[in-house]
């Protein structure tokens, strides 16, 4: 899909009833996560993050369509991203070790050249509009403004969301973005 094109409106994006845990739901933030693979069975991987981002979730989760993207860097592969809105309560940087610990169980090693083929990468887009930057976590994630593979997916969960530091809109930043190869997949969540 050209980034030029009309981004037209999902009718495949996932709302999930499932239980949730009421004592958490007033002070939950809003968070959304990307994910992405392109090594070993990239679709059973995205399945079983999901399946874990549910889990975590102190309110039903919303996924946006999943999306094939060419690799940025020396990977071969293509990859397959996707965004997932969740509610979390806790701090930013709990949430970020639970995904590391996600990240380990499904076969990643812990140290990885950056940019390089990986089972799972979770990464943390916007954490309900925290502006942070330390040594382990900058929120929001560098890679929501500039980045299609996580535009694209994040536009079909939230078309009104705002970048929290420039305030840029979604939509001005997904046609300010670098081109790359991106399609919807052929594959889509069972
Ligand atoms: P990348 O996702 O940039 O390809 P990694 O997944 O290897 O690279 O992440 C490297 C480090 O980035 C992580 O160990 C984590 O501490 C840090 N990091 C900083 N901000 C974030 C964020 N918003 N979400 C996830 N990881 C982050
Ligand atoms: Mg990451």
């Amino acid at each position: 899909m050209s980034k030029n094109s009309p981004h037209s409106t999902p009718d495949s994006v996932h709302s999930e009833p499932v239980s949730m845990n009421p004592r958490a739901e007033d002070s939950a933030q809003s968070v959304f996560i990307a994910l992405g693979s392109n090594e070993g069975d990239s679709t059973a991987h995205l399945t079983q993050a999901r399946l874990f981002l549910q889990e975590i979730s102190t309110s039903p989760i919303r996924a946006s369509r999943v999306y094939q993207t060419e690799p940025i860097g020396p990977s071969d592969d293509d990859f397959l991203n996707a965004v997932i809105h969740i509610g979390w309560e806790g701090s930013p940087e709990s949430l970020l070790e639970r995904l590391k610990e996600q990240e380990r169980i499904q076969g990643r090693p812990s140290r990885y050249p950056k940019w390089t083929s990986r089972t799972l990468d979770l990464d943390i887009i916007d954490f309900g509009g925290l502006i942070l930057n330390n040594d382990r976590l900058h929120l929001p994630h560098p890679a929501a403004a500039k980045r299609l593979f996580v535009l694209l997916p994040l536009y079909d969960l939230a078309p009104e969301w705002h970048e929290p530091v420039n305030k840029k809109a979604i939509s001005e930043l997904i046609h300010q973005a670098p081109e790359m190869r991106i399609e919807v997949g052929a594959w889509q969540w069972e």
